[in-house]
């Protein structure tokens, strides 16, 4: 009765909810035979960040290339910006949506040959048709972003791998995305590389960015989340706040997954 009287006030002063930023509803997709994601419901607003945690295997990254149009699921509907994604088929509209999306993968695969300066600007100049040193200008801001202002002539092989991850989150924002899928982006570093990173996702967490992350790093999902999936054969097994799910998981699942995780 609390609860119905709180959500009546709360509806007759608050105003209307935006649209999610991403939506994700009943998403259903298969390999061959194999099902891997099992009816799928997520919502990220914007300016939220929102992590999806679970087992190795349960579809974390395959919700993510969906996201992206590098997969297409067989039923359900996604959402970015309240446009329909999930259908899209040609080249140019599957460009534009990478345009609106940016990804941050394990492994970074800056382009070797340019300098860290022009693995920032190549995709605005080429992909964006902005003018060079307006391309300059932005990527130096960006570069400064991820503290990497001191490194732009260098070439990717001359970083560590947690300063070419630092190069290639600014890269995913140098297209000015919506927002950014960041899918283990620690897995492959060393332990001592993987902190400088988590700062860099933080500070662009605090600034406001949009944000999905796919992550082993239950602290860091814990601290800097809005909302937490936990993900399980392809389902979402629970969802909320993490104060909530990490501290009262509701599900037995959650529990002995975050017992094995810690
Ligand atoms: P996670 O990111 O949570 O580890 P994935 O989304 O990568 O999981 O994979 C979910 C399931 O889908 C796994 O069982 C994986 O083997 C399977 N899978 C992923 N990609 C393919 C593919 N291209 N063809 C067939 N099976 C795949
Ligand atoms: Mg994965």
């Amino acid at each position: 009765i609390i609860d119905f009287e709180a959500r009546a006030a709360s509806c007759a002063t608050a105003a209307p909810q935006p649209t999610p930023l991403v939506s994700l509803r009943d998403v259903h997709l298969a390999f061959g035979e194999t099902e891997v994601l099992k009816g799928i419901d997520v919502e990220v607003k914007q300016g939220q960040a929102v992590s999806i945690i679970g087992p190795s295997g349960s579809g974390k990254s395959t919700i993510l290339r969906c996201i992206t149009g590098l997969l297409r699921p067989q039923r359900g509907a996604i959402e970015v910006g309240g446009v329909r994604v999930d259908g899209l088929r040609t080249e140019s509209e599957l460009i534009g949506l990478r345009r609106r999306v940016g990804f941050v993968f394990q492994q970074y695969n800056l382009f070797p040959h340019l300098s860290v300066l022009q693995n920032l600007v190549i995709s605005p100049v080429k992909v964006g048709g902005e003018p060079r040193a307006r391309a300059e200008a932005r990527a130096r801001e960006l570069l400064a972003k991820v503290r990497m202002e001191h490194k732009e002539s260098a070439y990717p092989g001359e970083l560590s791998g947690g300063q070419q991850q630092r190069v290639a989150i600014a890269r995913a924002l140098a297209l000015r995305p919506e927002l950014i899928l960041f899918d283990e982006v620690t897995s492959a570093l060393d332990p001592e590389m993987v902190g400088e990173v988590l700062t860099v996702i933080r500070d662009l967490v605090q600034d406001g960015l949009t944000c999905m992350l796919v992550t082993h790093e239950m602290r860091f999902a814990e601290e800097v989340s809005d909302t937490v999936y936990f993900t399980e054969a392809g389902r979402i097994v629970e969802s909320g706040s993490p104060a909530r799910l990490f501290g009262a998981p509701a599900s037995e699942r959650t529990r002995a997954f975050l017992q094995r995780a810690s």
